[in-house]
């Protein structure tokens, strides 16, 4: 079959490899699509990133079942599904309580394993996924939902968490309005009564924000912490969710949350928080104010997703590639050319 692995640091390469074989607790799963996300360009990027073999990217995929393992039960041969994101333990103290996104197994600072970023992931004609961690979604278009596995999911997650700072009424800026971004600003449409400021250097991300469900649009290149102060009386925003992660997107949600709120930092463009002991130094970081770092997402959470897709909330801007296109789809994101997500279909 053909497979996009990254080979070596930096070196991504379309490849003929045999069809994975599969133990009694797996499904083969014959990819439908595959999303491209930001994190796979991170990953390319990172020559610190070395796996101990080549591997197949795509932690976005969704597929129908080609073969099932002896021992699995619940699953059979047709049946259409979408692959959790967290290959999680299911047995340390966080997986018990339900939060398998920050499963303990691999230690404080590690993430559980992801397809696509250690096992072979689905930019492939066929995956190999332990049956549990599949999600039915028997009635979905199989091609656009691949990106309810992380760009749906992982928005949904930090939304979720945010609590109290949702409230109706409050104001939630969302930094970032590309593949996890145009997902953010459709959950906070269909879960809360937020006003919603959605915040991008692009001003044609910021034109299909306001389709995606923004009342009001802010360019990064402007000031945007003064705009932001702007629309929330000299306040601040009570929930910032940041999709990009880097020094001057996280020092706007420093500088433009307000007090009681909450920072959610999903982007991971390795830029620094600055926040100083008290509220009248550095950007003013206010009394009450909290930062969550926040990684993926639940298995309840992509079953939610799922459910938000199937009741008409939330749709998926797709662009598609073919598989043997995936370097172009790869240009393209890195470029800033993307509108929603891309994805790869085998
Ligand atoms: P994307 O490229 O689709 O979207 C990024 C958006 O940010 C684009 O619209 C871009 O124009 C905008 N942007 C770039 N620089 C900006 C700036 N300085 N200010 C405002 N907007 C800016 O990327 P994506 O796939 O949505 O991923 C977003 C980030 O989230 C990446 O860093 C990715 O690695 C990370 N990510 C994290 C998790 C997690 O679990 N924490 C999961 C998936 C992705
Ligand atoms: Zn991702
Ligand atoms: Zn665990």
């Amino acid at each position: 079959m053909r497979a996009v692995q990254l080979v070596e640091p930096t070196v991504v390469r379309l490849v003929d490899i045999p069809v994975p074989e599969i133990g009694p607790d797996d499904v083969l799963l014959r990819v439908a699509a595959a999303g491209v996300c930001h994190s796979d360009l991170h990953v390319m990027h990172n020559p610190d990133r070395i796996f101990a073999r080549p591997v197949t990217l795509g932690h976005e995929v969704t597929g129908s079942v080609a073969d099932v393992g002896s021992g699995v039960r619940g699953w059979a041969v047709g049946d259409s599904a979408i692959v959790h994101l967290c290959w999680s333990c299911g047995q340390c103290r966080n997986c018990l309580a339900g939060a398998d996104n920050v499963c303990l197994r691999g230690g404080r600072r590690a993430q559980p394993p992801a397809p696509g970023l250690g096992p072979d992931g689905g930019m492939a004609e066929y995956m190999r996924v332990p049956a549990r961690f599949l999600v039915g979604i028997d009635g979905l278009d199989p091609v656009v939902s691949a990106p309810l596995a992380d760009a749906a999911m992982t928005a949904y997650h930090a939304i979720r968490n945010s609590g109290h700072a949702l409230a109706p009424g409050n104001t939630a800026v969302v930094i970032g309005v590309g593949g996890l971004g145009h997902c953010a600003l459709q959950i906070l449409r269909a879960t809360t009564a937020t006003r919603i400021i959605a915040v991008d250097v692009d001003a044609g991300k910021l034109a299909d924000a306001v389709n995606h469900g923004a009342h009001e649009t802010v360019s990064a290149a402007s000031d945007t912490v003064a705009a932001i102060l702007d629309l929330t009386d000299g306040i601040g925003a009570q929930a910032v969710f940041d999709f990009v992660g880097n020094d001057a997107t996280l020092r706007t949600a420093a500088a433009g949350v307000a007090p009681n709120g909450v920072v959610q930092v999903a982007g991971l463009a390795g830029g620094r928080v600055p926040i100083a002991a008290a509220p009248r130094d550095g950007v003013g970081w206010p009394w009450g104010a909290s930062l969550r770092m926040s990684y993926g997402g639940t298995r309840t959470d992509l079953v939610a997703c799922v459910a938000l897709a199937r009741d008409g909330h939330l749709r998926v801007d797709c662009e598609r590639f073919a598989l043997a296109d995936a370097l172009e789809a790869f240009d393209r994101l890195e470029a800033g050319g993307v509108r929603g997500r891309a994805v790869l279909v085998p």
